[in-house]
């Protein structure tokens, strides 16, 4: 792999997506992490927030670089002049719909492979709705996250409360 691609939502980025970009990052030349700007979905943060969190927490791997990114994947991979798509696997439960991805992938960009990381022990429980279902009931997620994403999620947390309280008093 030259040139591999790492695309997701990464809202936030985890422990587990951390163990994957690090390695995928020993086995590739040159990183690109694509950060999946979504309309259909609404994130937690913008994806220049998010963007902006993984540069942080990346920013002592010399070949790893961050982008955000719309539209098909195929596009932005041969925007960025890779050879490979890096997915991680958690469970079973990934895979079908991760090789239907990768498969139809191959079909309109037969130049693109998919290499798939099985996800490190420890983390294949953990992704990102988990962490932000727990820190939104005030729960620890140290365990989940590095410190300064714990901070960035609880301040998100603490914000979305003080705007739902707002909306209720102006309501009543
Ligand atoms: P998506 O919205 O595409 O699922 P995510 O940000 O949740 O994006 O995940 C991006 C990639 O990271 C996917 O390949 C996903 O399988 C992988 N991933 C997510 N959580 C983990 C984890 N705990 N361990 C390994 N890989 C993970």
């Amino acid at each position: 792999m030259k040139r591999a691609v790492y695309p997701g939502s990464f809202d936030p980025v985890t422990y587990g997506h951390l163990d994957i970009i690090e390695r995928a990052a020993s086995m590739a030349g040159h990183l690109i992490i694509g950060v999946l700007n979504n309309y259909s979905k609404t994130p937690l943060f913008s994806v220049e927030e998010r963007v902006n969190m993984i540069k942080s927490l990346t920013k002592d791997m010399p070949n790893v670089e961050v982008k955000a990114f719309g539209g098909l994947l195929v596009d932005f991979v041969r925007a960025n002049q890779a050879d490979a798509v890096i997915r991680g696997l958690r469970a079973v439960t990934d895979f079908e719909y991760e090789l239907q991805i990768a498969q139809t992938n191959r079909v309109i960009a037969p130049e693109v492979d998919t290499v798939f990381l099985a996800t490190n022990l420890k983390y294949s429980y953990l992704s990102s709705s988990i962490v932000k279902e727990i820190a939104a009931y005030g729960g620890e997620i140290s365990a989940f996250v590095p410190p300064e994403i714990r901070e960035h999620v609880n301040r998100k947390m603490e914000d979305r409360t003080k705007i739902e309280r707002n909306k209720g008093e102006e309501c009543s």
